[in-house]
């Protein structure tokens, strides 16, 4: 397996913080995926906007998101955005087993773009991204079942 690490994720706008992403992206900044859950009905949402999804409660807790993803879509583009863009890279759809119903949208390394599949398994890693962000991005662990 071809480990990718010629592309480079601080090329491209950096995040707008809010008061409801700020814990997402300080414990980004410490390796961390969080995810909000429901206090009231113990949904998971992602992104955070600060209302549960499911009953608009507005009590959410965040919590670490631990263990492999499955990839449930991906994308490769071949289009170069910005001048200084590494180009192609693949763009990973991934779900958590112990998250029903979040998907979290990130870049895919560790393999070359074009062996990215559905249903392979990653893990997440981060990586220094535009404006000193850490950016969650996944590691493919090996090809589809
Ligand atoms: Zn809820």
């Amino acid at each position: 397996m071809q480990v990718s690490g010629g592309t480079d994720a601080t090329v491209g706008i950096p995040p707008d913080v809010t008061e409801e992403t700020e814990a997402f992206w300080t414990a980004a900044s410490e390796g961390r995926l969080v995810v909000d859950q429901c206090d009231d009905c113990s949904a998971f949402s992602f992104p955070p906007r600060g209302m549960c999804r499911t009953c608009r409660s507005r009590s959410m807790r965040s919590v670490e998101v631990t263990g492999r993803g499955r990839i449930y879509s991906y994308t490769v583009n071949y289009q170069r955005w910005l001048p200084d863009l590494e180009v192609p890279y693949a763009i990973a759809i991934v779900e958590f087993p112990g998250c029903p119903g979040v998907r979290v949208v990130g870049r895919l390394r560790g393999c070359a773009p074009e062996e990215a599949a559905i249903d392979a398994e990653v893990e997440v890693g981060f990586e220094p991204g535009p404006g000193g962000y850490a950016i969650p991005s996944f590691v493919m662990l090996g090809p589809a079942p």
